[in-house]
């Protein structure tokens, strides 16, 4: 087993992640969360709005799922998001073709059609399942396509990402920041993608939680008023540079922006406020990097972009976030589709005084040289630079026609005019977080399977001579752990129970996520808790009703420390969120 294997293992026996509709065979691509996932990815979702929504005040918004068909064809969705499909001639089962030359070229999803099938047929690349021959790759719209209302109905799609839904509410939006840039949205909801052929578990579904934020900045300035906060972080840059050599640079943020490496201060400190979520969430740092999009990968009108990739066991490293300047792209196009302008009046601090050159055609001289042409030849000049105007002999053409007029014929003066601001089209900074994959990624960077000695019998007390035994621990961090602590009485006792329920309550109060369980033995009770990432565990024994006091076990280290019931739940509440060392929770038992 490898350890996608085991994590995907534990992960369905303890009620995290099950395959979809598994009573009729299930599909690919479709996940359910459990009890436990579920809660997982609902803490996992509340760090990303702690830091997005309330630090960074990107307010949330909420829109439909399902699109209709003018907002995707503007995103340029209808025409060109999809992914090459090649299908087996003999078998008929379908291929992403990229994937197919994965292991020959480092970037295949750069790759034209014709390109992917000059390697296939090369590379003498068979189908995967029957060894046939595989048909040329063409193109596969991901949309889900639908319709809405009844009969053929108005044709519309399900959302490809969240992202379109905070484009088309730009006015509304601007409005709502009193028209002053930067500002944005957020948006966690779910999203669709029609995948050719999923393999890869949980890494690729049809049907997937996406957290996306689109920042609306001033064009003319992409510094960011934060930056300081991240300039000194280091992350592992796998720049366009680096990719060609292999090799992944270990720099600060703040030389990142100063040597061009990142394009800009506003970008950069995104792929730093991503890194800062991802560390919380748990992620091991040295299994994370940030890799620049090469010229012929990214979109044709992203500035820059990097993907966070997080190293996994079976897959790689695999991408989990992408940050883009997206540049007035998205705005323009619905702008363009929709017929409305999508801009912003950015008022000057103090107004400008701008001289420019004005050119002043004589109307009463042009008219009887050129007649009815007179009023084009007039716009004609008013278009032409000064350098032209200024040549001895000037001449315009009309309607393919040339005409020369004398100089008499067309004055030209400088004119001073205020100019409080002016009119742009905003950019767009934009970070999407796949929350299903970052969900998996947590999982398998937290789980452990280690060598224990046992003190504990069968009959749960303590035995003389220790057993070596393996356990599997999900190392999770405290804050996003389904279950931060667990409640077990020594015995199914009811002298034991009471006390034990007061503890939950007391500590359910603190909004803290508790467990009470009293089923087996407390060494299968503390596995069981180890397996599902509970941090603390607090025991409830006979002496506790004597000396009002309880043990507490650390999951990672499983020492355990006696401490008084009484504020129970501060300490619990300290240990979890507010760093305390486990040491300082009471005396070593
Ligand atoms: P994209 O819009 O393709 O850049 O996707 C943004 C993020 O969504 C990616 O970084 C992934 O984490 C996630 N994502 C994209 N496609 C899928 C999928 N089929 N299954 C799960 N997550 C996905």
């Amino acid at each position: 087993m490898d350890k996608y294997e085991k994590v995907i293992e534990l992960a369905k026996r303890r009620g995290f992640l099950w395959n979809s509709f598994e009573l009729y065979g299930g599909a690919a691509g479709f996940y359910d969360y459990g009890p436990l996932g579920s809660t997982l990815k609902r803490r996992i979702e509340h760090i990303w709005r702690e830091l997005y929504v309330i630090h960074e005040g990107l307010m949330e918004i909420e829109t439909p799922t399902i699109g209709i068909e003018e907002v995707f064809v503007a995103s340029g969705h209808v025409g060109g998001f999809s992914d090459p499909l090649c299908e087996c001639k003999k078998c008929g089962e379908a291929f992403r073709a990229d994937h197919l030359v994965d292991d020959i070229v480092e970037v295949a999803d750069a790759l034209s059609n014709t390109e992917l099938d000059a390697l296939i047929r090369n590379n003498d690349i068979k189908c995967p399942e029957c060894g046939g021959d595989l048909g040329d790759a063409y193109e596969f719209n991901l949309m889900f396509r639908t319709a809405i209302g009844p009969g053929s109905g108005r044709a519309g799609y399900m959302r490809p990402e969240t992202a379109q839904g905070m484009f088309v509410n730009f006015q509304r939006l601007l409005k709502f920041y009193r028209d002053k840039l930067p500002f944005g949205a957020t948006q966690i909801g779910k999203s669709y993608r029609n995948e050719i052929s999923p393999r890869q578990g949980v890494i690729r579904l049809r049907e997937f939680t996406q957290a996306e934020a689109e920042i609306f900045i001033d064009p003319r300035d992409k510094t960011h008023p934060n930056f300081e906060r991240f300039a000194g972080t280091v992350l592992n840059l796998y720049s366009e540079h680096g990719q060609e050599h292999g090799t992944t640079l270990q720099v600060t943020i703040g030389d990142a922006v100063k040597q061009g490496i990142i394009a800009h201060e506003f970008l950069a400190y995104h792929i730093a406020l991503t890194n800062h979520f991802l560390r919380r969430v748990g992620i091991s740092p040295d299994h994370l990097r940030f890799r620049q999009h090469k010229k012929n990968e990214m979109a044709h009108y992203a500035i820059d972009c990097w993907d966070a990739e997080i190293k996994t066991d079976r897959f790689g490293w695999i991408e989990v976030v992408g940050i883009a300047d997206r540049t007035d792209f998205d705005l323009n196009a619905h702008a363009k589709t929709s017929k409305t302008e999508l801009s912003v009046y950015i008022e000057y601090d103090e107004p400008e005084m701008v001289t420019s050159f004005v050119v002043k055609p004589e109307m009463g001289k042009l008219g009887p040289a050129f007649k009815g042409k007179a009023k084009d030849v007039a716009d004609a000049l008013k278009a032409m630079t000064r350098e032209e105007l200024e040549q001895d002999g000037i001449t315009v053409v009309v309607d393919g026609e040339e005409f020369i007029v004398s100089p008499g014929l067309v004055k030209f003066t400088e004119e001073t005019v205020k100019v409080s601001g002016e009119t742009v089209v905003p950019h767009v900074i934009e970070p999407s977080f796949g929350i299903d994959r970052i969900l998996y990624c947590t999982m398998e960077h937290a789980f452990n399977e280690e060598m224990v000695a046992v003190h504990e019998g069968r009959d749960g007390k303590e035995s003389k001579d220790p057993k070596e035994e393996s356990r599997i621990v999900f190392k999770l961090q405290s804050e996003v752990a389904p279950v931060q602590v667990a409640v077990l009485p020594l015995m199914t006792k009811s002298e034991l129970i009471g006390p034990a329920n007061k503890i939950v309550a007391l500590v359910r109060d603190k909004g803290l996520l508790v467990s009470y369980d009293d089923s087996g033995t407390i060494g299968r009770r503390y596995r069981r808790n180890d397996e599902i990432g509970t941090p603390y565990s607090i025991t409830i024994d006979y002496e506790s009703l004597d000396d009002r006091s309880v043990t507490i076990r650390d999951r990672d280290s499983m020492d355990q420390v006696r401490t008084p019931i009484e504020g129970i739940e501060d300490l619990i509440y300290e240990l979890v969120y507010g760093g305390r060392e486990f040491k300082t929770a009471g005396t070593p038992v």
